[in-house]
């Protein structure tokens, strides 16, 4: 089935199968152009709302404040490029399709799933990403947008480190006098001061969310509050532990982890300095004194130069820091599980566990 629409201009674009899906609307293929997408959003909470949302976008995709963030290639941003309506009055946009120079960002803390998409790629390879997606956020912020809804599903990631974001209609900003907030909490991934709270997000929300998605990365996809609560109380979510400071980062008596968990010691003192200022209690009770994007960035650009990185001799693709004397890829893989390098198959290994 085919879906007709119009741009704002009148032309026609017609919309072919679907390609990803949301909880708002979905994503389609444009018939005769391979390098674009559209989104398509029938059950916006507010439609009128949500049309002046994206026509702004459109707008601002033109103008001076987007043209660093949307100049290179790949462009990092899925920007709106031209509104659509279909004839039953449903509002959506055309953009670049993501999958032509990336991969879901989400492949990457899967091991496994790595380990078949992007054999060749190290612990260096991770700290660029990070340092990438931290370096976009700050791009973002400096133009006074607010991802709100920052996780992996809207994220994208290559093999050479760089990343990009999608789900830009969901971006809070302004546009004159009128502002679009985000009100999207995915669970996982929001700051303590937004779970079960209608606080709107801001730069420092975005920037804790950061911290977990760094965390995940440098950690073999390892979310920095998993684990059973230590006190043997019952685990509820992620969240729950991070309304209750239950961090192995912070507080490692708080958590019960895999015994084949990443050890937190094979990150450069720096790094472990800025997860500490995120997660601890002024990280999670004083949103302000949480690191910014800016920070993250240079901290990890800092970790990956020449000279700040070591090859281990049993396995060349146990990329670790110079700070650590002997590789943790190693002990882990005698701890039972695999996050970088050749699988261990003997009985009893396994990925590290996610909840
Ligand atoms: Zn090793």
């Amino acid at each position: 089935m085919v879906i007709r629409t119009w741009s704002s201009s009148g032309r026609e674009w017609v919309l072919g199968e679907v390609v990803g899906s949301g909880s708002e609307g979905a994503v389609y293929t444009v018939e005769r152009r391979p390098g674009l997408v559209a989104k398509l959003v029938p059950l916006a909470a507010e439609p009128d709302v949500y049309r002046l949302r994206v026509e702004s976008l459109v707008r601002q995709g033109r103008e001076p404040r987007t043209v660093k963030l949307l100049s290179g290639t790949p462009s990092r941003l899925a920007w709106p490029l031209d509104t659509l309506v279909t004839s039953g009055g449903v509002t959506g946009y055309l953009m670049r399709d993501m999958r032509q120079a990336f991969m879901p960002f989400e492949q990457l803390l899967l091991p496994t799933a790595r380990r078949e998409s992007l054999p060749e790629m190290t612990w260096a390879t991770a700290l660029r990403t990070a340092a990438s997606l931290a370096a976009l956020l700050a791009d973002l912020h400096a133009e006074g947008y607010v991802v709100g809804d920052l996780k992996p599903d809207n994220l994208w990631a290559d093999a050479e480190g760089r990343t990009g974001l999608a789900d830009i209609d969901s971006l809070q900003f302004t546009d004159g006098r009128r502002a679009f907030p985000c009100r999207m909490r995915s669970p996982g991934y929001t700051a303590p001061e937004g779970i079960d709270s209608d606080v709107l997000p801001d730069r420092s929300s975005d920037s804790f969310v950061l911290a977990v998605l760094v965390h995940q990365l440098l950690m073999g996809g390892l979310h920095p509050f998993h684990g059973r609560p230590a006190d043997g109380r019952p685990y509820f979510s992620l969240d729950d532990n991070v309304r209750n400071g239950r961090c192995r980062f912070t507080d490692p008596d708080s958590v019960v982890l895999p015994k084949a968990a990443p050890p937190t010691d094979l990150l450069p003192r720096a790094i472990r300095d800025l997860f500490a200022q995120a997660f601890g209690r002024s990280g999670c009770g004083t949103p302000a004194s949480r690191p910014d994007a800016g920070a993250w960035a240079r901290g990890l650009l800092a970790e990956s130069r020449p000279g700040r990185l070591t090859v281990c001799d049993r396995d060349d693709r146990h990329v670790h820091t110079v700070e650590r004397p002997w590789c943790p890829w190693c002990d882990q893989q005698e701890r039972g599980a695999t996050t970088w390098g050749a699988t261990d198959t003997r009985p009893g290994h396994s990925e590290v566990i996610r909840p």
